[in-house]
């Protein structure tokens, strides 16, 4: 279809972009967004990355215990898949190490630009491109954008008083700082998410005193993991392991993230699950008293579990205390909760998370799509959207691998992979039809958003108890923006959705 140009007389598709597309963001998304656009014939891109190396989450996260919590069987591209993990779960730099080889072995590395930080995407209306302005003042032109930047990359550090006055260490988990030796230190941890599970029983062998202020406390499920010794990497290299593997594996992860979140209604998994959490409590925690306050008092499910074999063992520890009275104010010399007391501290670990759905980070740069809609104001009105968990009405030719109702909980890389084939399917109908503008229309986004809501009825988010979990998956709305869906039903759609559920535009069309 040619689009009429009466009311925009200045149109013109044939300006040349830099590139014909731009990956914003070097993490598993951007590596694989590169890889998959490579592969079908679009090497025309250019991946932008903030920092000076790839790996996002594994570049950034380098706190003592770092490790994945999905499978690494499962955690890995289907078409990279590797035999030599050292263990069921890998450790942070394994993946560093894997985001590395990839962006080497698929020559991406060459057509990345790294120490490039954007802070503005703006659509052109009349040339059917984005103009991505860089932080340095530069700018880069692309027909296409695919934002790649994940969700939770933002350290957010707490709104606690006297945070910036405290005079000894302080150091964001996201940020770590290896120069800081806390042996024989006094060390105070804020927060119980998924970091702190690991950072504590790394660190606590080697603290003079560890105090864990917990506000809330996690699910702890015991991990499967084990170390795999070279006859079991050698026998991960007999034709047909992998596979077998990565099957075992991903049933594994679909059991236990989406069917068990997605479907809590129709199935038992979830009071399996808490079972099986409350026994490895009752057989990790000797102390009763600190059990009880280790113990959940929400459905498991409703904020991100976490899997560990030493984090609720640590408390049985003589110079590990688990605080849970409400902290008051930071002083120059420790963290003074509201019974009065003061626990003196040399360093101070904020264990706190990242941003979510707090304004300025999603994404973290502005985005202005056709004529001129902001898309953060546009979300505000409209509540987090986006078909497939990849594009906007009236964001012409961006795409998106984490936006709303995309994740369905699975492995990352099983994401990164449907919403490729998604967005690829985009790009080769635009390039066969010569269109040079894609855009969503707005009644299959509409259709998607009321199915993903007609869904969450079977969903554990919406169990009572959840009020009670602090969770980030909720946002200003109480909706929680993960794609309810199987895996397999969200590879089928991505490759099958009906292509009239966007229009193709442009000069040659
Ligand atoms: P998080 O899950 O958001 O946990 C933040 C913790 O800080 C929570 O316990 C929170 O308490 C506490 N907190 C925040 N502000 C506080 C305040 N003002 N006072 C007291 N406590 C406060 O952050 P995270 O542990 O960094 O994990 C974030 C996500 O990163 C995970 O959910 C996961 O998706 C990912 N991650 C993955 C892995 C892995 O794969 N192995 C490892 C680490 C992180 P409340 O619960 O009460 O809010």
């Amino acid at each position: 279809m040619t689009r009429t140009t009466d009311s925009q007389p200045d149109h013109q598709p044939d300006h040349q972009p830099d590139h014909e597309v731009a990956i914003i963001g070097g993490g598993f998304s951007g590596i694989g967004a590169a890889i998959l656009l490579d592969k079908a014939g679009f090497d025309d891109y250019l991946m932008i990355e903030e920092g000076d190396g790839v790996g996002g989450a594994w570049h950034w996260n380098t706190y003592p215990g770092v490790a994945v919590d999905i499978p690494s069987f499962s955690y890995q591209f289907s078409f990279e898949q590797q035999a030599g993990w050292s263990r069921v779960y890998a450790p942070g730099r394994e993946l560093k190490r894997y985001a590395e080889h990839c962006v080497d072995k698929y020559d991406v590395r060459r057509r990345t630009r790294f120490g490039t930080r954007v802070v503005s995407a703006d659509f052109d209306d009349a040339a059917d491109l984005w103009t991505l302005g860089t932080a340095d003042g530069g700018t880069i032109t692309a027909r296409h954008v695919i934002g790649a930047t994940g969700v939770l990359t933002q350290p957010k550090p707490p709104e606690i008083d006297g945070i910036y006055d405290f005079a000894g260490t302080v150091m964001h988990t996201a940020r770590w700082d290896h120069d800081v030796d806390l042996t024989g230190k006094r060390v105070a941890i804020i927060g119980t998410g998924a970091s702190a599970v690991q950072v504590i029983p790394s660190i606590a062998p080697d603290v003079a005193h560890l105090t864990v202020f917990q506000r809330t406390p996690i699910w702890c499920l015991p991990k499967l993991d084990t170390r795999l010794p070279l006859p079991a990497r050698l026998a991960m290299r007999v034709p047909g392991a992998k596979a077998a593997t990565r099957l075992a594996s991903q049933t594994f992860v679909e059991l236990t993230f989406p069917l068990a979140a997605h479907f809590h209604n129709l199935l038992p998994v979830a009071g399996v699950g808490e079972r099986l959490g409350h026994a490895h409590l009752r057989a990790a925690v000797k102390d009763p008293e600190v059990r009880e306050k280790l113990t959940p008092k929400y459905a498991l499910g409703c904020k991100r579990p976490s899997f560990s074999n030493s984090y609720l063992q640590a408390f049985n520890r003589t110079n590990v205390h688990l605080e849970t009275t409400s902290i008051e104010r930071i002083t120059p010399t420790g963290v003074v909760t509201t019974d009065g007391i003061e626990h003196e501290v040399d360093v101070l670990v904020l264990a706190t998370g990242f941003k979510v759905f707090e304004k300025g980070n999603m994404p973290a740069f502005s985005v202005t799509g056709a004529g001129g809609t902001d898309l953060e104001s546009w979300w505000e009105e409209n509540r987090f959207q986006a078909y497939q968990g990849v594009s906007v009405p009236g964001f012409p030719n961006f795409f998106a691998i984490l936006g709303p109702y995309g994740y369905n909980g699975s492995s990352y890389f099983n994401l990164i992979e449907t919403q490729m084939a998604h967005i690829v399917r985009c790009l080769r109908q635009a390039r066969r039809t010569g269109s040079t503008r894609v855009e969503v229309t707005a009644e299959a986004n509409a259709r998607y958003f009321e199915s993903m809501l007609g869904r969450r009825k079977h969903q554990v988010f919406f169990q009572p108890s959840c009020s009670t979990a602090n969770s980030y998956y909720f946002d200003a709305n109480g909706d929680v923006p993960f794609r309810a869906s199987t895996t397999l039903e969200t590879m089928w759609t991505s490759s099958r959705f009906d292509l009239d559920d966007y229009r193709f535009e442009g000069a040659a069309s």
